[in-house]
């Protein structure tokens, strides 16, 4: 699924955006990168700053329109800062978008598309697209890097597949153990009340101490493996005492 979703990069002037873009990328699981007229590519400062997802970079596409990069995509989100007068259906929050992206994204290919350093993606670029997205962000300064804009969409994108039960991450979870019962945890403190008494360590019945364990052990969230270990131990404990 994750590989049906597309990064496009329109025009980016500094080759270093572009290495950074795919680091971005391959961090969050994306590896199909799509440039539309880079100023320089391939580009050493490209793959300097796409360190180890120099692959992304190797795979990436050039092309020399919008269109050419999206023309198989069933979802083309523009990324921008400015909220444009295109009546496009617009994503307030990455996270509506991320989700929407990885729906369609199950069946058929889908792009976010991001713009100039300069002056970000012209009126004509946004027509190309489906829908908008802006992140959210300081009103007096709202501008990100565009490398750091991909990031940012990446992780959401990222985290919107995971949710999804078919991501393999769900089933990856390891199973939590085995939690014991309200009635063999009650059993247990009573053992160590037992204990306690016979042991001298409180001369009577004490609530407060028995309070403060019986706290101690809610927050341990002892596995009932655990606690059958320490049922063993005062059991133990008990056999030998005044030995
Ligand atoms: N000066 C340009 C912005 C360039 S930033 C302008 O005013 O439009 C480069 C690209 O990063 C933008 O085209 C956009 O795709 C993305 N970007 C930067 N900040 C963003 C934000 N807050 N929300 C969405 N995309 C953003």
């Amino acid at each position: 699924m994750l590989s049906n979703i597309r990064i496009v990069l329109v025009q980016t002037y500094h080759p270093g955006n572009i290495g950074a873009s795919a680091r971005a990328m391959k961090t969050m699981g994306l590896t199909d990168l799509v440039l539309v007229n880079p100023r320089r590519f391939p580009d050493p400062e490209a793959s300097r700053l796409a360190a180890g997802a120099e692959d992304v970079i190797e795979a990436a596409r050039v092309v020399d329109s919008l269109e050419a990069a999206v023309s198989d995509c069933v979802q083309v989100i523009g990324a921008s800062a400015r909220l444009r007068s295109m009546p496009l259906p617009h994503f307030d929050e990455p996270t509506e978008m991320a989700e929407s992206l990885v729906d369609h994204a199950a069946g058929d290919p889908v792009a976010l598309v991001f713009g100039r350093e300069r002056f970000g993606l012209t009126n004509d670029e946004i027509r190309c697209c489906s829908h908008q997205v802006s992140i959210p962000a300081n009103p007096d300064y709202g501008i990100l890097n565009l490398s750091q804009a991909v990031q940012v969409l990446a992780y959401e994108t990222f985290r919107a597949w995971r949710q999804r039960p078919d991501s393999g991450f769900q089933a990856a979870r390891p199973t939590p153990d085995r939690q014991p019962t309200r009635e063999q945890l009650g059993h247990f403190h009573e053992h160590l009340s037992r204990l306690m008494q016979t042991s001298g360590f409180i001369t009577q019945p004490h609530a407060r101490t028995e309070e403060q364990l019986q706290a101690l052990f809610a927050r341990a969230q002892p596995s009932r493996k655990e606690l059958s270990l320490l049922r063993g131990l005062l059991s133990s404990l008990e056999r030998h005492q005044g030995e």
